[in-house]
């Protein structure tokens, strides 16, 4: 073992690079090299590094109220901050539950989904079960992995996973359709196999189906063609099933609209959100909850049997609320949208004949490159090359370096390579030239360097 960190990373034998400080787009390591935040961390940062406004709130925030027990106190911080959340819902939703990570949220949110149908009057206490998508990542503890599809990220740990859980097809408009196939056509296959699953498993039984609205870590950014989640909702609808939409890594203004959903003309029962909510600045997460769901609990025991002891922390909700300040007076999810399109653009002339490139998708500040062996069959690469890892690491050794958001996908048994670019919503045009650039250098060095 040559590594010397008290840390347990995930490479147990190699330490990785020390970051020393952050500004704007970019990351400084301890040798003073920068590193362009090419992919905003986990699509985290969305106002950039080192904004001094929210700095302050920090500081100010932690001199006034540190900390108090949200179960039993409320404060001005979480209050305003649920608030903003729901007006960015036009309503549409009801109430806030603020927690530390996605995968929190992701727990509280299949909580809840069960808490709702044993207060239903009459109750449905035979609701216990979740369908969600293959190759689908929710998140690491054991019920946001437990319902997760992602074959590796599953696999050592499935003796401890809830049986509760199966998997139907995901949307996949470059792998999902059959040859010939219309739009319309693959909708309502996938909208069958929904309907077909909650068959099999018994419809009485089925809690809630969740998903994605734009796939992240897990295929790469991809979106569902039009119609998906509609249909997707009309089945859930036909057998009381609830729906839950994970907007942990695509919400909050990611995609160009604030919440993923308001581009599918669906309304979600329960959604979450985490990475951009909070920018990177503090570790927050939550999950926002429908009329629907709080009603039930309102009529039924009047209690959310769910807490912990930093939910909704002070100072964790502060800093948040003033991200959301400066996204808001910034109009920065129209810049999401705005710069998206820059970027799409740039991809495109830069990948678009890339022998290697199978795929460019996304939306919003949110896209990827999916690598193939051969773009004629879609034959992904040996997972052994780790094809997207090389990238990432070449992008980390140029200068400037760049930070690209690598991953593997397991859907449906198939392995495939990507990586993710997504940008705080403050890039400049120049600066989207500058990543793009920065990319097809650490993509040329890996292919290179691979074949
Ligand atoms: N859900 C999705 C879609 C995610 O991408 C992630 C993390 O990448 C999570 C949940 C879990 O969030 P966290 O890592 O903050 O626990």
């Amino acid at each position: 073992m040559s590594a010397k960190s008290a840390v347990l990373y995930r490479d147990l034998h190699k330490d990785p690079y020390t970051i020393a400080g952050a500004s704007g787009l970019y990351l400084r390591l301890s040798d003073g090299r920068p590193i362009m935040d090419g992919s905003g961390g986990a699509a985290v940062s969305c106002i950039g590094h080192g904004d001094e406004r929210v700095r302050q709130v920090i500081a100010s925030q932690v001199t006034q109220l540190d900390y108090c027990h949200s179960l039993f106190f409320s404060c001005d911080p979480s209050e305003n901050l649920s608030r903003t959340l729901i007006d960015s819902t036009s309503g549409n939703m009801a109430r806030v539950f603020i927690v530390n990570s996605g995968s929190e949220a992701m727990d509280a949110a299949l909580k809840l989904a069960r808490q709702y149908y044993m207060e239903l009057s009459p109750p449905q206490p035979q609701r216990t079960r979740f369908i969600a998508r293959h190759g689908s990542y929710h998140g690491n503890t054991l019920g946001a992995l437990g319902i997760s599809g992602h074959k590796s990220r599953r696999s050592i740990y499935e003796p401890l996973l809830s049986p509760n859980v199966s998997h139907v097809s995901v949307c996949n408009a470059y792998r999902g359709p059959e040859e010939q196939e219309t739009t319309e056509a693959y909708v309502e296959r996938l909208a069958r196999e929904l309907d077909r699953e909650i068959q099999r498993v018994n419809p009485a039984t089925v809690c809630a189906f969740v998903a994605e609205p734009v796939v992240g870590a897990a295929l790469g950014c991809v979106p569902s063609v039009p119609g998906y989640f509609k249909a997707m909702k009309a089945i859930c609808d036909k057998y009381g099933v609830l729906l839950i939409f994970d907007e942990v890594m695509c919400g909050m203004g990611r995609t160009g609209t604030m919440h993923a959903w308001q581009q599918e003309d669906v309304i979600p029962d329960i959604q979450t959100i985490g990475k951009g909510l909070g920018g990177g600045y503090v570790p927050i997460a939550g999950l926002i909850a429908g009329h629907r769901v709080i009603e039930t609990l309102d009529t039924g025991t009047g209690q959310y049997i769910h807490g912990q002891t930093y939910q909704a922390h002070p100072m964790v909700c502060a800093a948040a609320l003033e991200v959301q300040r400066i996204i808001e007076e910034q109009d920065l999810v129209n810049r999401a949208r705005d710069m998206g399109r820059v970027l799409e653009t740039k991809l495109k002339a830069a990948f678009a004949a890339h022998p290697q490139v199978g795929n460019i998708r996304g939306r919003g500040l949110f896209w990827a490159l999916e690598f193939v062996k051969d773009r004629e069959t879609k034959e992904s690469f040996d997972p052994a090359l780790a094809v997207a890892m090389t990238i990432h690491n070449e992008g980390i050794l140029q200068t400037p370096g760049i930070m690209l958001y690598p991953g593997t996908g397991s859907a449906d048994g198939r392995k495939g390579d990507h990586i993710i670019i997504a940008p705080p919503y403050t890039i400049t045009a120049e600066e989207v030239e500058m990543v793009v650039v920065a990319a097809q250098k650490a993509v040329d060095s890996a292919i290179k360097r691979l074949l």
